[in-house]
């Protein structure tokens, strides 16, 4: 997101508490007198001036991550939302916030559009981010509606692509450094589980639309909704790097979603006709080419 917007003439001040982000993905702009970079952790307030649009794309996605300090991320998605919201409020500017696909919890209803409430459990292990980013939207709303910030909430589907940390844990990073190490591909459970995978280009272009273009205070799917079984995805990634590692299946994490899958007919229609334009093979390749370069 850096990249785009500095490659697009816009001055960027980036903070990032490192928590699960790293220097190296951003040393390569440090050079540029564009970007600016504050080591910072947003549940603290944070002052700026002159800021035209916050994007308030914190917080650890992994569950692994995410559940490593469930409380601290609870206030990372709550208290760290409240400070960016009243930095909006004090810059007069508008805010996107990532939410996520997570807001559905384990779905009854399929694909999910964006006027379903969603099957969160309140008190699992994976309320800590499911709720955090819930109350943000929560957040969000009333922000606009008594002091009048334009919010802008997009919910982000599975997202992957280079860059990855190599232990971020989520299940293609996790197969593709597995396969590319000839370890044991992990699937978790029978592996018949549905996710669809966005590749980050898509995201990327999506938030710089949300950003430029006159969009609903609503929130926004915004997703690939080619959905693939976890079990096919592993062929996929097995076939790809030409692998020989063999398959383990271990037991499903409490509360892991049967399916998901984005409705994405908002999306398209608010931003001049987006749509995903990297398959997943695709993607994949790309994605394997990094952690080849890397690992
Ligand atoms: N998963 C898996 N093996 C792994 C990591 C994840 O089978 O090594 C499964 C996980 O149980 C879930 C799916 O892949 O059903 C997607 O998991 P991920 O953590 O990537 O994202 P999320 O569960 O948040 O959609």
């Amino acid at each position: 997101m850096c990249e785009r917007l500095i490659k697009e003439g816009y001055n960027v001040l980036c903070v990032d508490n490192f928590y699960t982000g790293s220097m190296e993905n951003i040393r390569h702009l440090l050079h540029h007198s564009e970007f600016t970079f504050k080591e910072h952790d947003i549940t603290d307030p944070i002052t700026a001036d002159n800021i035209s649009f916050i994007f308030n794309l914190a917080c650890p996605a992994s569950p692994i991550h995410y559940q490593e300090d469930a409380i601290f991320t609870t206030k990372t998605s709550v208290v760290g939302t409240l400070n960016l919201l009243d930095l909006a409020r004090k810059n007069s500017c508008p805010i996107l916030q990532a939410s996520t696909s997570e807001v559905y919890g384990n779905p009854h209803v399929h694909p999910q559009t964006e006027d379903y409430y969603g099957n969160v459990n309140p008190i699992g292990i994976r309320s800590c981010y499911d709720e955090g980013k819930r109350c943000a939207e929560s957040l969000c709303m009333d922000y606009y509606r008594q002091y009048g910030i334009d919010v802008k909430i997009i919910r982000i589907f599975n997202t992957y692509g280079p860059r990855m940390a190599k232990n971020d844990g989520r299940v293609v990073s996790n197969f593709i450094v597995q396969a590319l190490q000839e370890e044991d591909i992990t699937i978790y459970g029978d592996g018949n589980q549905g996710r669809s995978f966005q590749y980050i280009d898509d995201l990327i272009e999506a938030i710089f639309r949300v950003m430029k273009d006159d969009v609903p205070h609503t929130p926004i799917n915004i997703g690939n909704p080619n959905e693939i079984s976890v079990k096919d995805l592993a062929d996929m990634v097995l076939r790809i790097t030409k692998s020989k590692s063999a398959v383990t299946f271990k037991s499903l994490p409490q509360d892991d979603p049967c399916r998901r899958k984005p409705d994405i007919n908002l999306a398209i229609k608010v931003l001049d006709g987006w749509t995903p334009q990297v398959c997943l093979t695709d993607g994949l390749k790309y994605t394997i080419d990094y952690f080849r370069d890397t690992l």
